[in-house]
């Protein structure tokens, strides 16, 4: 029996995660459950799965969960408050397994905490990989931690890479071309870039293939989560940007391919469905249950691909950037998309003006020599703070 502990619960991938657990009430057990303040969610999810602790960033809102369950009588879970108790519920000796799916940066120092303590990480947040980088990618190895990516793309990587990269990783990588990312190039793969400061919030959220939180949706839109998720699979496979590739696949079928040096190409296929990686996650090495639909290959349309527009996506061009630069820069770049996607769904700014804060945000970056979690942080702020600001004052561009 493994004890999971699910941040970020009451999310959509969180909700994904259950849904697979529920398949095996004897090998998975509900240790504790986050959320940021959601207690009506939690609340639901408490009174099903009892788990230890039930946890609210939002440590008002952990209050009036606390209250509402000593009504409760059958009902034992200890409700903590604060996002100290994520990284607490993180790190426990009784979490075997760490689902990381807290949305942005708020995830950063649980997921830390998950791989400092050598758990089993299942990694969809994946703002906090690209903020820390090597940080994280060391504490993994030097924990001995489990790292299995949920993402769709890296998890397909996962699965066409050969078995024991992790161990092997210098001598595997040299016979790998290149990591095909494939990208569904989101709602807006065919609307001109003239029509893009009209995009309402609601067209943005409106993804064509997957059903996600609100911020990955709208990254999807912008391409900036393509651009993360560069960034996110050199850190994970230890490749360099120049074997990294975008594939627009608009169908979502192929959700990522491995290109050997002899030619052969590794994909995997599959409907798009997160229970698929989430399965593959909670039951690696073996493959269990998702509960997904399976593919129907008569009832697919034809696979197509694409290159990408870079002119019209600049959210790719700013994370490659970031990343060249190393540094806070990527952490920058997280911070100013997390802050322009939230203006935007506060009808602050355009759509397009996306891509605009986060290029002044990274012109604006200084670069520091020594990362530390510390400094990673530091300028996750700075870059918060000036930014809301600048939009309070005026509409952006400024
Ligand atoms: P979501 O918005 O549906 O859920 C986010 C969860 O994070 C919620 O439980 C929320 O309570 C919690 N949260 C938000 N702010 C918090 C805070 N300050 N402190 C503590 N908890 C907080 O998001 P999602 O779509 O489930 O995505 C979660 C993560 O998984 C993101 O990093 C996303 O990029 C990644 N991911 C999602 C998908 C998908 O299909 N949804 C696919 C790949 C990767
Ligand atoms: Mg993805």
């Amino acid at each position: 029996m493994k004890n999971i502990s699910i941040l970020g619960s009451t999310g959509t991938i969180g909700e994904n995660t259950l849904q697979v657990v529920a398949s095996f009430p004897g090998k998975f057990k509900v240790f504790a459950l986050t959320a940021n303040r959601n207690i009506h969610k939690m609340q639901r999810q408490v009174l099903e799965w009892k788990p230890r602790y039930a946890v609210l960033s939002c440590v008002d809102s952990a209050k009036i969960l606390s209250d509402n369950l000593r009504e409760h009588s059958d009902i034992t879970t200890e409700v903590l408050g604060g996002p100290e108790s994520l990284e607490f519920v993180a790190a426990h000796e009784e979490t075997d397994y760490v689902m990381a799916a807290i949305v942005g940066g708020a995830g950063l120092l649980s997921t830390m905490s998950a791989a400092r303590h050598g758990k089993r990480i299942l990694l969809a947040n994946k703002e906090s990989l690209v903020m820390s980088g090597e940080l994280f990618m060391n504490e993994v190895k030097n924990s001995g931690a489990q790292l299995l990516p949920i993402d769709s793309e890296h998890n397909a990587i996962f699965q066409c890479l050969p078995f024991d990269y992790a161990s092997s990783i210098s001598s595997s990588r040299a016979s790998i071309k290149r990591l095909i990312l494939t990208a569904s190039g989101g709602p807006f793969l065919n609307t001109p870039i003239e029509k893009f400061s009209e995009i309402s919030v609601e067209q943005a959220c409106n993804h064509p293939n997957w059903i996600m939180g609100q911020k990955i949706s709208i990254d999807s839109a912008t391409m900036m989560n393509k651009g993360l998720e560069i960034i996110e699979a050199c850190h994970l496979y230890d490749m360099p940007l120049d074997k990294v590739e975008i594939v627009v696949h608009p169908q979502s079928i192929i959700h990522s391919m491995v290109e050997y040096i002899d030619g052969s190409v590794m994909a995997q296929l599959g409907t798009p469905d997160m229970k698929i990686p989430i399965a593959y996650g909670l039951g690696w090495p073996e493959r269990i249950f998702s509960g997904a639909d399976f593919l129907d290959f008569y009832q697919l349309r034809s696979l197509s691909f694409e290159k990408p527009d870079y002119d019209k996506f600049k959210c790719l061009t700013y994370a490659k950037e970031a990343f060249k630069q190393g540094g806070v820069y990527p952490a920058i770049l997280n911070a100013a998309n997390e802050v322009a996607v939230q203006s935007f769904i506060e009808n602050k700014v355009k759509f397009s003006n996306i891509p605009e804060i986060i290029e002044h945000a990274l012109d604006s970056c200084t670069y520091e020599y020594d990362l530390t979690i510390d400094s990673i942080l530091r300028a996750d702020f700075e870059c918060r703070k000036s930014l809301r600001k600048q939009i309070g004052i005026k509409k952006w561009p400024i």
